[in-house]
């Protein structure tokens, strides 16, 4: 394809625009409210390994160059990273250049922007945390504190390979600075703490080195500049690392947040279907954990719609509408939809579901539920309409697929008069995410949760195997006792089954459980 150049026939083409933005030094929280907007404006977007790859997701349309400098053969020099820049510009892209942690900051953004100034492009710099701060965050070490120290200095311990290190004046790094931020460091980092204390810092000046900050993989180790490079060396830490030296580091033990929430440094698969998996990723989330999505389920719509259709046409001679889950609600006023009507279709018939969040889900549709059933199980909901008037009562309950036959057998049996056709159907998906397949393969997964039958039944599918044999080792939660069953006949010993059957039962007792096994 023949590149437009600035100037094509006559006609001038307006050169584009080059966010240069700072994407954080990990955590994808933690880019900027205007780095984000600029990065879903993009049509061309330039990372390198440092940024996270939730970010790829921002502007799906968006063209998407890799110029890492890790890794591989493919990698492209500074050179060719700017002539990019100005070539995309020229074509009068909109372009994200997206950087870890801030631009600026030994980042080479700096020569980035006098290259585009130089060729004419228009620009924009977003800074963005800069790995020194967030570590610093991160590990609970305030930078500056008052009864501590009141300046700070970030130092490349890398720098331009035809210098030498040793043209940092360390005289007045040692005896001049409070806390010393060094970024790259972790190859010279004898050096560093040699020139130090050669240059009268004291042997005991607290350390800290943090790596893969504010990510599920952070770790920090926290020593002396007395003992820093062999604890390091036992501790075999590798870049990306940035080392903090100064009385602040001691703060760590009393500030540290991050990196001792209960399920730090476990990572646990969950199996909930795509759409759904969110909120349970949440929730682990929250209390440290690393969370590897393999959904287990997608839904589908049914091989037919015809009863649930019949049903809907005569919706208001239902007396009652039962939806016993976030799914059925959504699918039901889904197929309502498409057949062009809406809630008003349900006239007098009253509506009872299952728990407070199916409820909360009925609300986006402009409708309370009549009655909760508080108990989690179909069980739940024949106890709370056993306590209405069910003689010759019309009643529709569009289901899943598989869903079990308590509900309807049960009220039949009081004498009303049930529909349950299928609106939706639950089927296993092609294959598990490769992110999933290869934390199993490595025995990365500490704990795996189940948060229905079918969910555990599908992932012995999934890895096609024996499923005890495949996940051995793996910490089991089950959110409940048919789920539990599940498990059993697939000879999985069940580490946690909370007593309430939710999400965040579920949660509090992997907290528990790992919490015990300490
Ligand atoms: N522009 C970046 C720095 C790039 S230089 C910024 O502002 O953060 C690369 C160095 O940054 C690494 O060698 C390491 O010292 C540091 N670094 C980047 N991300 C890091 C992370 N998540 N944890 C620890 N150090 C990190």
């Amino acid at each position: 394809m023949r590149r437009p150049s600035l100037f094509t026939a006559g006609e001038i083409v307006k050169p584009g625009i080059v966010y240069l933005i700072g994407a954080g030094p990990g955590d994808p929280g933690l880019i900027t409210v205007k780095g984000r907007e600029c990065l879903r404006r993009a049509e061309v977007v330039i990372y390198d390994y440092l940024a996270n790859p939730a970010f790829l997701r921002e502007s799906p349309d968006a063209e998407y160059l890799y110029v890492g400098k890790k890794g591989g053969s493919h990698h492209r020099s500074q050179e060719e990273i700017n002539l990019l820049l100005v070539g995309k510009a020229r074509e009068g892209k909109t372009v994200a250049r997206l950087k870890g942690g801030d631009p600026f900051i030994f980042g080479r953004g700096g020569e980035e922007a006098l290259c585009l100034r130089r060729a004419g492009i228009p620009f924009e710099v977003v800074p963005g945390v800069t790995a020194g701060f967030a570590a610093a965050a991160y590990a609970g070490i305030p930078l500056t504190h008052r009864d501590y120290t009141t300046s700070l200095a970030l130092i490349t311990g890398h720098e331009d390979p035809a210098k030498k290190m040793s043209s940092l004046d360390w005289e007045k790094l040692a005896g001049a600075i409070g806390t010393l931020v060094f970024y790259m460091g972790m190859a010279n980092i004898s050096l560093i703490a040699r020139e130090l204390m050669a240059h009268g810092r004291s042997a005991d000046t607290p350390v800290a080195i943090v790596r893969w900050a504010t990510t599920a993989r952070q770790r920090t180790l926290t020593a002396t500049l007395g003992d820093v490079v062999e604890k390091a060396l036992r501790a075999r830490i590798k870049p990306p690392a940035v080392i903090i030296v100064g009385a602040v580091v001691g703060l760590r033990e009393e500030l540290r947040w991050f990196d001792n929430r209960p399920l730090f440094g476990k990572r646990i698969l969950n199996t909930r279907a795509g759409d759904q998996a969110g909120e349970l990723t949440a929730l682990l989330e929250a209390q440290g954990a690393e969370v590897i999505e393999a959904p287990t389920i997608v839904l589908v719509a049914p091989e037919s719609y015809g009863e649930l259709d019949r049903a809907i046409a005569e919706l208001d001679t239902f007396d009652w509408l039962i939806l016993t889950s976030a799914n059925g609600v959504h699918a039901f006023f889904r197929r309502l939809a498409e057949l062009g009507r809406d809630a008003r279709a349900l006239g007098r018939c009253r509506i009872c579901v299952v728990g407070p969040k199916t409820a909360a889900h009925l609300c986006a549709y402009g409708l309370r539920a009549d009655l909760v059933a508080a108990e989690y199980k179909g069980e739940g909901v024949v106890a709370a309409l056993a306590e209405t008037a069910l003689q010759d009562k019309k009643i529709l309950f569009p289901k899943a697929d598989r869903a079990r036959e308590v509900i309807p057998t049960e009220l039949a049996k009081r004498g009303a008069r049930v529909v349950a056709p299928v609106a939706y159907r639950n089927v296993v998906p092609a294959a598990l995410p490769d992110a999933a397949l290869a934390a199993l393969a490595e025995g990365e997964i500490d704990c795996v949760a189940f948060t229905a039958s079918s969910t555990v039944d599908n992932l012995a599918l999934l890895l096609g195997e024996d499923l005890a044999a495949r996940i051995k080792g793996v910490a089991v939660a089950s959110i409940g006792p048919i789920t539990s069953k599940t498990c059993l006949k697939h000879g999985l010993d069940i580490a946690v089954e909370p007593v309430e059957y939710t999400l965040e039962a579920l949660v509090e007792g992997i907290v528990e459980y790992f919490s015990q096994k300490e």
